[in-house]
């Protein structure tokens, strides 16, 4: 007798504790893409890009995407950072459930972060359309949510996105509290300027009891081109100079601080260490058991 096979099972939850906070990164969904040339090393020859993944045991012509949100209980408010795709693409938008599988309620989430308006990461703020969220106010960085109401600074390729912004984030303008760089969301948890990616892309330090962590969101979005070849273009990247300025700065921070690093895009569970074994060239030490303790 045949015995059936039951499908692909992939871990989407991760939870820890950091110092007071209670931490979850959680797999929104995976997307898989023809690439990483040109979308990565955009101003590079094709195969210079293809011998950096060999060399990497990647494949060349094809790779995935991770869309990790992250949920943080300080004990006082429940945080949950960037919404995932929401309903935008059937294949991912589990956000809900994974929250509930984490122990909690969509209801409960206080604050929602927004680290910039791609539509990867504002999408599930449509949610709320549905009823979802309702509890939640959403803090956003000021240049952020200004260049994409004005426009100042959107390249053309985002035109698209500017019309999500305006149908997904300016009609929840009311429920907005603006954030600068250097500012606190809560006590512990601080704005970091990560401008480049888009026009005011905001990182975040997490430190509860003496212990950090950082999110990095998409200073990022592939942990072997981004982080070996930093100068390299990456077409998702809005502005590439500042971009590149940025990863260069945050990378090399979170190298000599060897402060864990949680990126939006970096495999699940979205969680590792930096590691600058050449002149600004970084690898991705994935997370063992490190928070364990
Ligand atoms: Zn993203």
């Amino acid at each position: 007798m045949a015995i059936e096979k039951t499908g692909i099972i992939q871990p989407d939850i991760f939870k820890f504790t950091l110092g007071q906070f209670e931490i979850s990164t959680l797999l929104d969904g995976i997307v898989q893409r023809d690439g990483p040339h040109p979308i990565f090393g955009e101003n590079q020859n094709e195969s210079t890009v293809q011998e950096l993944l060999r060399q990497n045991y990647l494949p060349e012509n094809k790779f995935e995407h991770g869309f990790t949100p992250l949920l943080i209980n300080t004990g006082k408010d429940l945080i949950l950072f960037d919404t995932g795709n929401g309903k935008l693409n059937d294949n991912h938008g589990k956000l809900v459930n994974l929250l509930e599988k984490s122990g909690y309620n969509h209801e409960d989430v206080s604050k929602i972060v927004i680290t910039h308006c791609h539509p990867d990461h504002i999408g599930g703020l449509g949610l709320i359309n549905d009823g979802y969220f309702k509890n939640a106010t959403i803090t956003i960085g000021e240049t952020e949510y200004t260049s994409w109401k004005t426009g100042k600074n959107i390249p053309e390729q985002r035109k698209s996105n500017k019309e999500l912004f305006e149908k997904i984030c300016l009609p929840l303008t009311d429920r907005m509290e603006f954030i600068k760089p250097n500012q606190d969301v809560v006590a512990g948890i601080t704005a970091v300027n990560g401008f480049g990616h888009s026009p005011g892309h905001m990182c975040y330090n997490i430190e509860s009891n003496n212990r950090n962590i950082f999110f990095a969101a998409d200073i990022t979005n592939h942990y072997v081109v981004s982080m070996q070849v930093p100068d390299w273009h990456v077409m998702f990247d809005d502005d590439k100079d500042m971009a590149i300025k940025s990863r260069k700065r945050i990378l090399g921070m979170l190298a000599k601080e060897k402060i864990p690093m949680i990126g939006y895009h970096m495999p699940f569970p979205a969680i590792g260490y930096v590691e600058e074994r050449k002149p600004n060239s970084y690898y991705w030490l994935p997370i063992s058991y490190q928070l364990s303790f």
